[in-house]
């Protein structure tokens, strides 16, 4: 599988950097982002690495976006929130900070105004492992 050695995320599918995991298969890794826009915020990667929707392979595409499926349902199902985005961003305008092709499953809240490019801020990691374990029982 295609991996690049500089690349944060290759180094989280080869558990070089740890994360909260959630999901695994065969081509995609579904772990919790550390800056979470909201609670319960996911990233779903193919284990093939692409830096973005233009390199991404059909296949490798195809194989995130039904993981990214599977993961909005159990985070619907276990934080119950008014809406999900599910999103994934390409070129500095669109605020894309890792180079890897990701997609975002993202919790809304009514009235939370998040911002398409909402900036990244440390979440606490303790609250980050309590939900992760709470979506991981319902996958
Ligand atoms: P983007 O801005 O679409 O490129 O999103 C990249 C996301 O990766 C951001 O939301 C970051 O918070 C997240 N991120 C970066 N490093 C890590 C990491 N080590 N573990 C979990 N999430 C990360
Ligand atoms: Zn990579």
């Amino acid at each position: 599988m295609a991996a690049d050695p500089d690349c944060i995320f290759c180094k989280i599918i080869a558990g070089e950097i740890p994360c909260f995991r959630l999901y695994e298969d065969d081509a995609t890794l579904a772990f919790m982002d550390i800056n979470p826009a909201n609670d319960g915020h996911v990233l779903v990667i193919p284990k093939e690495h692409s830096a973005d929707v233009h390199a991404v392979s059909a296949d490798a595409i195809t194989a995130t976006v039904l993981t990214a499926q599977k993961i909005a349902a159990a985070v619907q199902k276990t934080l119950e929130p008014d809406g999900l985005n599910l999103l994934q961003c390409n070129g500095p305008a669109a605020a894309q900070s890792v180079f890897h092709f990701h997609m975002h499953v993202l919790p809304r809240k009514n009235g939370d105004a998040l911002k398409m490019n909402w900036g990244l801020n440390p979440g606490d990691m303790d609250r980050i492992g309590e939900i992760a374990e709470r979506i991981r029982a319902n996958l």
